[in-house]
């Protein structure tokens, strides 16, 4: 039997559950292979994270997971993310140590989410890892508002579809989507809510 999640009851519960990662500790900093100017760092929580990996996974939508490796890899903004069931995290191409903090708070964050679906539904199944969807820019830009005005940041509305698609951007970037709409597109892009 399938679990998944499509509603966002319980977050007041949520809030009285205490964090699964409390912190993210950087233990090694180490030149991008990517780029000359840039740091890769590994971070490690001191949690297992094997449960919450699944997660991740089915949560963002260009995100890859590896049994095998028990980790998932997946971008956020340019740098490029592993999380390891044993609890370590990479993170390549970043500029200073504050953007690895600020990326490592995002993993962080993550984390913490995935776990409160894991308490409320359990490790996802193989049948639901096996559903996941490709997510697809031409159904995400049918909902899109066609101004091409820009103000997302994005210079048109396929260029925010595609960036949607890819986890980089949020709906609530675009100001001319309403709450509703906005919700219905996340439903789109992510194929479990965390
Ligand atoms: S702000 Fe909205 S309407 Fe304007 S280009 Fe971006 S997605 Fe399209």
């Amino acid at each position: 039997m399938s679990n998944k999640n499509t509603g966002g009851k319980g977050s007041f519960i949520n809030l009285l559950i205490p964090p699964r990662v409390r912190e993210v500790k950087i233990t090694e900093v180490l030149p991008c292979l990517a780029a000359e100017d840039r740091i890769r760092v590994v971070g490690n929580t001191g949690e297992k994270l094997s449960d919450l990996l699944p997660v991740i996974y089915l949560y963002l939508p260009q995100a890859t997971y590896s049994r095998e490796s028990d980790s998932v890899s997946f971008m956020f903004e340019e740098h490029l993310i592993t999380v390891f069931g044993e609890g370590k995290i990479t993170a390549t191409n970043l500029k200073d140590k504050d953007e690895a903090i600020r990326t490592l708070n995002y993993v962080k964050d993550l984390l913490n989410r995935a776990a409160i679906y894991v308490n409320r539904h359990g490790v996802p199944s193989l049948e639901l890892m096996s559903s996941k969807p490709k997510v697809n820019p031409i159904e995400i830009n049918k909902s899109l508002p066609k101004k091409d005005c820009g103000e997302c940041g994005v210079s048109t509305c396929y260029g925010f579809a595609v960036k949607l698609a890819l986890g980089e951007c949020k709906p609530s970037m675009c100001p001319y989507l309403d709450a509703n709409s906005q919700k219905e597109l996340q439903k789109k892009i992510h194929f479990i809510q965390i």
